[in-house]
């Protein structure tokens, strides 16, 4: 571990440093491809920007990253200009540092800054993003070191962020672990969801190569229940973790759903961010969208796919229809800004009730029902009703389905014993372990919390694994 640096700073001295934030690129430019609109700090202004940090004894952003990185000596390094220490820090608890510091929203660590109470808070996320992504490019991530071999066997089931953090924290304590997954390449959502101008896919394919060197074996293209029992996992491995998130969408069945031309948002997003070779054979046929396209939703799924549609050359025009008013909308307000500065169209309070086509069955209108907000529903936003005879149709060539997103129950049944929530999640008996009802049988991340963000999945998925090798090791 890094030496601790010395803390004695001039508190207000730093209260008066001028902020140097991460910009995007320009909208009018971004929009046209699908480069990361993140433009990384310089080493000048990261190191500026960096020492604007108060040090607070309570550590207010540490306490609100899900993964409790030590922010503040990870500054304290990049303030002095050491940026692979400063690497290390964030190494110590995160596992996907260089993603977390691009895809992670501002309220965790960024929104607790104490500076920003009064003024400016520290750009934390992008400097961890520049820290980690710097230390890689100049000088490689370092393996570390692997505990001897405990001749255990552990199957990884689902390869996303949960995933990967189990397979990594069980291979350094020795334990032989296999990932099972069912797309073609590695990274769940990282690859197959999150759109490549939020997180570059070298990140992501970067992080898979190094694990592989560190000894964790993939089986892509393997879909655990289908081309592998999971009663073949149980007789051939001595634990089983399950990461398998989130995977069947809500649908909103509405007359004229199954039209051409309505595509549900994974599958938009992947056949629109994502080279041909990497996406499932059914996939691979090209995009088919019009010039005009709706996407359905409000979440940070549906600005994905807003944006995502923004950028498809054969696309003039792309409108969110969302049944709730915009104070409303689930999504993080940062993102939400970003489509709007990239020419998004947003039509609140409106919900479809039908889907029109042509003679040939591919959709051409939707039917939307006018709503208004009456009182407050069980999510604690105003419950929105439909205006009796209020509705109207709009034409499109396209629709997005960004409704949201459960466990696959027909994987989760196929599974003795195994007892899962009436919605689908995973029962475990405690977030910290992730015991399942099956003996030896673990599960953390969208599966077991419901479709999250990526941190908190991390962060369940590393105390699970930790639970997982006393499991093996009989403690
Ligand atoms: C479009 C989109 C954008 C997002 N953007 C952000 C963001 O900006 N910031 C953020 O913090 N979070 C974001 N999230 C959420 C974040 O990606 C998830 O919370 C996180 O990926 C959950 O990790 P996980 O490992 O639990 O599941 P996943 O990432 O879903 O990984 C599960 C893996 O299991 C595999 N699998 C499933 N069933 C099987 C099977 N039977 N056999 C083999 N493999 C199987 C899947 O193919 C997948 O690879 C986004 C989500 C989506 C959908």
């Amino acid at each position: 571990m890094a030496t601790q640096p010395t803390r004695r700073i001039d508190r207000k001295a730093r209260m008066q440093l001028p902020p140097v934030h991460a910009r995007s690129r320009d909208p009018q430019e971004r929009v046209h491809d699908f480069k990361e609109i993140l433009v990384l700090h310089s080493r000048e202004q990261a190191m500026a920007e960096a020492s604007r940090c108060l040090h607070c004894r309570n550590a207010p952003c540490q306490t609100a990253c899900p993964l409790h990185n030590d922010i503040p000596r990870a500054l304290q390094y990049l303030a002095a200009g050491d940026v692979a220490r400063a690497a290390a820090v964030y190494r110590e608890t995160g596992p996907l540092s260089e993603v977390c510091g691009r895809v992670c929203p501002r309220r965790f660590c960024q929104a607790a800054c104490t500076l920003g109470k009064t003024g400016t808070a520290i750009d934390t996320r992008r400097l961890e993003a520049f820290v980690a992504t710097t230390a890689r490019l100049e000088e490689g991530v370092p393996l570390p070191e692997i505990a001897p071999a405990t001749g255990r066997r552990v199957a990884v089931v689902g390869a996303g962020p949960a995933g990967l953090a189990v397979a990594e924290t069980l291979t350094r304590k020795g334990h032989a672990v296999a990932v099972f997954e069912q797309h073609p390449t590695p990274g769940g959502l990282m690859t197959y969801g999150i759109p490549r101008f939020k997180l570059d896919l070298d990140i992501v394919q970067a992080k898979l190569r190094w694990l592989e060197k560190l000894g964790v074996t993939f089986r892509c293209s393997t879909t655990v229940g289908q081309d592998i029992t999971f009663d073949t996992l149980q007789a051939q491995f001595d634990a089983i973790f399950l990461g398998v998130g989130t995977q069947e969408h809500y649908r909103p069945g509405l007359p004229g759903e199954d039209l051409a031309g309505i595509i549900e948002a994974t599958e938009f997003l992947c056949r629109a961010n994502l080279p041909a070779d990497l996406l499932p054979a059914v996939w691979r046929a090209p995009l088919q969208v019009g010039p005009r396209v709706h996407i359905l939703g409000g979440g940070n799924t549906a600005i994905d796919c807003v944006r995502t549609a923004l950028r498809l050359s054969a696309v003039d025009e792309v409108r969110c229809y969302y049944r709730r008013s915009e104070a409303e909308m689930p999504c993080c307000h940062e993102e939400y800004e970003h489509a709007l500065e990239e020419g998004a169209g947003f039509q609140w309070l409106a919900s479809p009730s039908e889907f029109l086509g042509d003679d040939k069955g591919r959709v051409r209108a939707v039917v939307y029902q006018k709503m208004e907000l009456c009182e407050l529903d069980a999510s604690g936003r105003c419950r929105p009703v439909p205006i009796p005879g209020e509705d109207f149709i709009v034409e499109t060539d396209a629709v997005v389905l960004a409704l949201g997103y459960r466990p696959d129950a027909a994987f989760t049944q196929h599974i003795d014993g195994l007892k899962t929530e009436r919605w689908g999640a995973i029962i475990v008996d405690d977030l910290e372990t992730g015991r399942t009802s099956v003996p030896g049988l673990f599960a953390a991340g969208d599966v077991v919390r419901g479709a999250d963000l990526l941190a908190p999945a991390l962060a369940n998925a590393i105390h699970v694994a930790e639970t997982i090798d006393a499991y093996l090791r009989g403690t």
